[in-house]
């Protein structure tokens, strides 16, 4: 029986999709990237357009599609605070209705299906590390919930489909993710930091900087990602995907600093509404289930994200429209 298998990755023209269908155009299988490029642009694919094994479809995941895969990566939905509180309504369809075209796909196709959940499930934790099994923490009505409740609820719909009809599912909860290809003005802390530093401008830290997060370089996310698709019935998910090492906001910008060797200053600026105190996952199950640790420490993987940061034209990205 052929390995070679039809893939579809949804969101696979940004950040980490497009990392993806490279890392599955490479393995030899067949790739169908979907993206209605909100948040993304084609450039992120441009490399992967002349691969025969290789396509690229503009489609709206709030709408049904029909396709014959084997494989559904589901990463469709806008990441970043800034990006997903543009139009937080269609925030919200993308995961919900995303979750269930995509599910509908996978129970007509009998296909695997892997949805890209993230850490936002756990909104402000009082729990510390994030384990699995804690049921978070988020304000349904904030700024935020689109986002966090859209995940949640399509966690919800995954487990369902999965109970109800038998729907081969995988859930992977993400922990903020960097490296090359991430968009410049997504406004996540670290391409903003990377950027200000750059353009020899001000370093915006909102509160007082000791607000932590974990940071995982993208390479060993995908490849965490990889691992849970092809991996074993006795992992279905929900499981962290992140790296441990927990850094607060202010080490973050002196770090950013020292690597670029930049003349910016710290500047504070007001705390966003329900911006979580501390995040760090728990990866206990992901190295057992999926022999999965992250190798990159984060000083190795900002100057990498740097490098590309200097190879890129700024005003060749555009800010999203709805
Ligand atoms: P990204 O914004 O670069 O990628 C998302 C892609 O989805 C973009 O190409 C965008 O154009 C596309 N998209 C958005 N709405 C769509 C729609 N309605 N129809 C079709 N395409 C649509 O973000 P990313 O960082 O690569 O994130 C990928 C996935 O991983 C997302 O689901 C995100 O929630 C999840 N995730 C990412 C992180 C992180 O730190 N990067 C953390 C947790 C979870
Ligand atoms: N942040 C910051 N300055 C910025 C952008 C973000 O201090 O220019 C802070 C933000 O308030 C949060 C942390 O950095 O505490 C991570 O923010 P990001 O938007 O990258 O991710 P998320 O909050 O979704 O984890």
């Amino acid at each position: 029986m052929s390995t070679i298998k039809r893939i579809l990755v949804t969101g696979g023209a940004g950040f980490l999709g497009s990392h993806l269908c490279e890392r599955m155009v490479e393995a030899g299988h067949d790739v169908i990237c979907l993206d209605n490029f909100f948040t993304s642009q084609k450039s992120n694919v441009a490399h992967l357009l002349d691969k025969p094994n290789f396509e690229l479809l503009r489609h709206d995941l709030t709408h049904p599609i029909f396709l014959e895969v084997d494989q559904i990566y589901n990463l469709a939905c806008p990441a970043s605070p800034g990006h997903y509180q543009y139009n937080p309504i269609k925030t919200m369809k993308t995961s919900v209705m995303g979750a269930i075209n995509m599910l509908g796909l996978a129970k007509r196709c009998n296909a695997r299906v892997l949805q890209a959940s993230t850490s936002e499930v756990y909104g402000d934790p009082e729990v510390h590390p994030q384990t699995e099994d804690y049921r978070g923490s988020v304000n349904p009505i904030g700024p935020r919930a689109c986002y966090d409740e859209g995940k949640r609820a399509a966690e919800t719909l995954f487990m369902d489909y999965h109970r109800r009809n038998n729907v081969d599912i995988r859930i992977v909860r993400i922990f903020n993710t960097y490296g090359p290809r991430m968009h410049p003005y997504d406004g996540r802390v670290v391409s903003n930091f990377i950027r200000q530093a750059i353009l020899g401008e001000d370093i915006t830290i909102f509160g007082d900087g000791a607000q932590t997060r974990s940071f995982c370089y993208r390479d060993d996310l995908v490849e965490g990602i990889i691992r849970m698709m092809d991996g074993s019935e006795d992992c279905i998910g929900p499981i962290n995907l992140g790296n441990p090492g927990e850094f607060t906001i202010r080490e973050l910008a002196d770090l950013v600093i020292e690597i670029t060797g930049s003349k910016s200053k710290l500047v504070e600026r007001p705390l966003p509404a329900d911006d979580p105190t501390r995040r760090q996952p728990d990866i206990t199950l992901a190295k057992k289930h999926l022999k999965w640790e992250p190798k990159v420490p984060l000083r190795e993987g900002l100057a990498e994200t740097i490098k590309w940061f200097h190879t890129i034209r700024l005003e060749d990205y555009r800010a999203p429209t709805p």
